[in-house]
């Protein structure tokens, strides 16, 4: 069921109904599912999809250290009853994905291994028939940069081989951008501005640790700041612009211009969108750790040489931080992820809507045994792969998740463990 909350100066409250998801009966688009990918948010994939069985009759966990996915496939069965056969692949390899996928002829991959993989992966998936699904957008292992253009190659043999490939369904990119198709759907004629906010308020008790894979997060967060205004990209210096934003049932915090990828697709897909920008949290003790990390060459992502050795040092530099999916146990507070935007309502007139979702970090550790980034990235996941299994997002070729219909997806959810809320006309906190 949904929750509204209210926050800003008089906003107005919306009740939203869920929609039933109604699968269907002949079973015909359901079956078996693979996810590539051992980590936290794999972690969160499998429980989630043990816990449907009427969808995914089947599950196979597969990744590069197949001890950890016996163990994950352990604690699911100890959770759920549901047994998930375990495997072992190289997914930077696109003959070991092809002999896996022939082995287990799943319908679906969800991809939750790295960014890196992405590319090896579809193209597995093309040579074998299956459908694809991942949560972050290819990026080259010798150079932090993310774009879909790799990916959006893909879009004419997907379409040809008659196979759906759904990409960035995480939490952002992924119900970010759903949630901006829900608003354009049932709230907007024209939507000038957005503003994509992600908070995490929850403490782990660590000096410092990244809340996902640290080589990908440390990457994402060293780069310039990028966002779209007037029909163009501008740059600005990594954490230059910043502002205090409030976040409901959490506060005021301190909050960063960043680049994240569901920006790209987003100002193509809705092209009335005139300035977009993605904002995230960050404690000051995060920052001098980052800084650090940054000034010491401890992020470099080009090879040194190290008692005749090559090593990658931000690589080296992840095997010494804790392992993200060990934080979860005495994780405290909550995430806050949300869509702020602005512009004409169904009727012409100027109005503003925030739609998020606050997430507890000892809630997902409850249910899944990880914390809450892993969470809101394998829900989501799972919804939207369920979501291709029960007929309702198939649609051959290659395609961002704003392009399919935001209503069951968001139904869905907030049916699994991750409700949502609306609030209309209330203060944004953007002043320009
Ligand atoms: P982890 O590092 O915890 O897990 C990654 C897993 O992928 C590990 O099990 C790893 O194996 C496996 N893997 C890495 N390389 C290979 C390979 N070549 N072949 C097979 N398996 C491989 O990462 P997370 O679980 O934190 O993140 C997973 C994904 O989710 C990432 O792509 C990340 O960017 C994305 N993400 C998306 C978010 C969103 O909201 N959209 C938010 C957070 C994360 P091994 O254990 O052997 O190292």
């Amino acid at each position: 069921m949904f929750l509204i909350w209210d926050i800003g100066p008089d906003p107005v409250k919306v009740t939203v109904k869920p929609v039933k998801i109604t699968l269907k009966s002949d079973k015909e688009e359901m079956g078996k599912v693979m996810i590539i990918g051992a980590g936290g948010v794999g972690t969160v994939v499998a429980h989630k999809c043990a816990m449907h069985p009427e969808v995914f009759t089947e599950i196979v966990l597969a990744s590069r250290t197949q001890s950890k996915c016996d163990a994950i496939s352990a604690k699911v069965a100890d959770a759920t009853g549901v047994r998930i056969a375990t495997d072992r692949v190289d997914a930077d390899s696109v003959p070991e994905l092809c002999e896996l996928f022939r082995r287990h002829r799943p319908e679906l991959v969800i991809n939750v291994a790295l960014p890196y993989q992405d590319l090896t992966i579809m193209e597995a998936c093309l040579e074998c028939g299956v459908s694809y699904l991942d949560t972050a957008n290819y990026e080259p292992k010798d150079e932090a940069h993310f774009e879909y253009s790799w990916q959006w190659a893909f879009r004419k043999r997907f379409e040809k081989a008659g196979l759906t490939a759904i990409l960035g369904c995480g939490f952002d990119p992924g119900v970010s951008a759903i949630f901006v198709a829900y608003a354009a759907k049932h709230h907007f004629s024209e939507m000038r501005c957005l503003d994509i906010v992600d908070c995490n308020a929850g403490n782990h008790g660590k000096a410092f640790a990244t809340n996902f894979n640290p080589e990908i997060n440390i990457r994402e967060i060293t780069q310039k700041g990028k966002y779209w205004e007037d029909g163009k990209w501008v740059e600005t210096e990594n954490l230059a612009m910043h502002q205090p934003l409030t976040y409901p049932n959490i506060g005021v915090r301190e909050s960063y211009l960043l680049y994240h990828e569901e920006l790209e697709s987003l100002v193509i897909n809705f092209p009335t969108i005139r300035r977009a920008r993605f904002w995230m949290t960050f404690g000051q003790e995060y920052l001098t750790h980052l800084r650090v990390i940054q000034d010491i060459g401890m992020a470099r992502i080009d090879p040194v040489l190290y008692n005749g050795q090559e090593i990658i040092p931000i690589q080296f530099l992840k095997a010494v931080l804790p392992d993200p999916g060990s934080l979860g146990e005495n994780y405290t507070g909550e995430t806050s992820i949300g869509c702020r935007i602005s512009g004409l309502d169904k009727e012409g007139k100027e109005s503003t809507y925030y739609i998020y979702n606050n997430c507890s970090h000892q809630e997902a550790y409850k249910e899944t045994g990880a914390q809450a980034v892993s969470y809101t990235t394998g829900v989501p996941a799972v919804v939207g792969a369920m979501m291709f299994m029960t007929g309702k997002w198939v649609m051959p070729g290659v395609h961002n998740v704003e392009e399919f219909d935001p209503d069951p997806f968001l139904a869905s959810l907030a049916e699994n463990g991750l409700p949502w809320h609306v609030i209309v006309d209330g203060d944004l906190e953007f002043n320009d």
